[in-house]
């Protein structure tokens, strides 16, 4: 049994008082599943109220789940809350933005279903941006966003400060609960039961075994970038198996990602889900998905990304907002309290080129348009050759993957890259603020002269082709200036 981390706070560790409102944030894992089972079975005993008046559960969908945890969750979590007339409460995101709000699916004392899904999943905003959830630095921003955020903001309006907040995080958590408990907006004050009991989680899924005679999954989405790792990538690929179309939707994302960046895979490392898939022979997922990927209209795309070079560690060190007592001392290397101002940026009259670091990327820049209407996926492949051919462009095949290359990256930063590709006509047509000028800027800088066009391909090709005459506009997109 691993030992108490002795740097978490004290009541964290200790169970509330019969008059403390708490909240426990159900995630529908094996984790929080085994503390409510708990809690459920011997609520004095953890503190709480005889019949159980005192707690709330609370779980954010994310829309992305896999069945078999809501299933189980079903079968065996709500009987026993409706049995005990416990407060289920079930919230989503209200929509893409955070202004959307929440929205809740259901609250009840006799839930009689789980609502796995809100107006706004996960997977729709991946689907609109052509991306894949981060993995960069382990942080989970998917579950920041689509749960915790979720369950702040319910937990604001519903409980009263001072509210005992459960978080299940397991014995080996001990980093996250302490990341954790240094959150204490709306006056909350969690408890992280299972570190107080010294569960890990070989003892918890024995407790849920016991308990529902189940080996109780992990609760994650589908498209979730974290099981690729060795010890869940096993269980990871049986329920691939178990559940091949809901594999398809995560591969059916992350071609269409792939198809914007080849760089991207689903995993680190560039270990992509689709051939983890084809090396476990789970050919039923990989069908799947290609009917998925069959079943929606397609669309010919105009991707542009500028890769910018990062700022040096000279640059950080000097440049920037300056203290009080540095900014006495101008040239001098600024001190620690320095980088923590705000407007990281250098000012520009000291910018030089030692500011950037050409070996390092900085914030990649980037740009999807769609090149005329929507289609088949036979259709817009056929529209990309075509318009290669015309432009006496090759179609590279990488990876089932055609595209058209207008520039490619350069050695080392800042660079440029630019090719057209079909995808699901699910991506929306988007470049974020700032792009075209910064592309004109690096156009200039590859050619040697001022750049011609930088606007969008629609509004130089002048209108929009309409639905009788599908080809008319894309020969006139495609007379772009072959930019480098
Ligand atoms: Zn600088
Ligand atoms: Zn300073």
């Amino acid at each position: 049994m691993p030992a108490i981390a002795p740097t978490l706070p004290t009541d964290t560790l200790s169970p509330p008082l019969p008059d403390d409102e708490v909240l426990l944030s159900l995630g529908l894992g094996a984790d929080s599943v085994y503390v409510a089972w708990r809690l459920l079975s011997d609520p004095v005993g953890h503190g709480l109220r005889e019949d159980l008046s005192n707690l709330t559960v609370v779980t954010s969908m994310t829309g992305d789940e896999w069945s078999d945890t809501i299933d189980l969750s079903r079968r065996f979590l709500l009987p026993l809350l409706a049995e005990k007339g416990v407060r289920y409460v079930q919230v989503a995101r209200g929509g893409r933005w955070d202004a959307d709000g929440y929205v809740v699916l259901s609250d009840t004392r006799n839930p009689v279903d789980i609502e796995p899904t809100g107006p706004w999943t996960l997977s729709d905003e991946l689907r609109a941006s052509g991306t894949l959830p981060m993995y960069s630095g382990g942080k989970h921003v998917c579950s920041i966003k689509y749960k915790g955020w979720v369950i702040d903001n319910w937990a604001a309006d519903h409980m009263a400060p001072g509210y005992r907040h459960i978080i299940g995080y397991d014995a080996d958590e001990t980093g996250r609960a302490r990341k954790d408990s240094g959150f204490t907006t709306n006056g909350r004050r969690p408890w992280y039961p299972l570190i107080a009991w010294q569960m890990s989680r070989p003892e918890i899924l024995a407790g849920l075994r016991r308990a529902f005679g189940v080996d109780w999954p992990k609760s994650y989405c589908v498209e979730c970038p974290f099981p690729s790792v060795a010890a869940s990538r096993e269980a990871h690929l049986e329920r691939a198996r178990r559940l091949p179309s809901e594999a398809a939707m995560a591969v059916c994302l992350e071609w269409t990602a792939h198809a914007l960046n080849p760089l991207t895979t689903l995993y680190a490392g560039g270990t992509s889900l689709a051939e983890l898939l084809a090396e476990d022979g789970n050919q039923a997922a990989l069908a799947a998905a290609e009917e998925q990927l069959a079943s929606v209209l397609w669309t010919v795309v105009r991707v542009r990304r500028v890769l910018p070079a990062k700022r040096s560690r000279w640059c950080v060190d000097r440049h920037g907002p300056r203290c009080e007592k540095c900014v006495r001392t101008p040239g001098s290397v600024r001190c620690p309290a320095c980088r923590e101002l705000k407007r990281q940026q250098c000012p520009p009259a000291e910018r030089s080129a030692l500011c950037s670091d050409p070996e390092r990327k900085g914030r990649v820049w980037r740009s999807v348009e769609s090149i005329g209407l929507p289609r088949s996926r036979a259709a817009a492949a056929a529209m990309l050759r075509r318009a290669a051919g015309r432009r006496g462009l090759e179609v590279e095949e990488a990876a089932g993957v055609e595209r058209v290359w207008l520039s490619r990256r350069e050695e080392g930063f800042p660079t440029t890259e630019q090719f057209f590709v079909a995808v699901p006509n699910v991506v929306e047509d988007k470049a974020m603020p700032g792009f075209h000028s910064r592309w004109t800027a690096q156009v200039a800088r590859r050619t040697g002269r001022a750049a011609t066009d930088p606007r969008p391909a629609a509004a130089a090709a002048g209108r929009r082709e309409s639905a009788d005459r599908p080809d008319t506009t894309d020969t006139a997109a495609w007379r772009q200036p072959a930019l480098v």
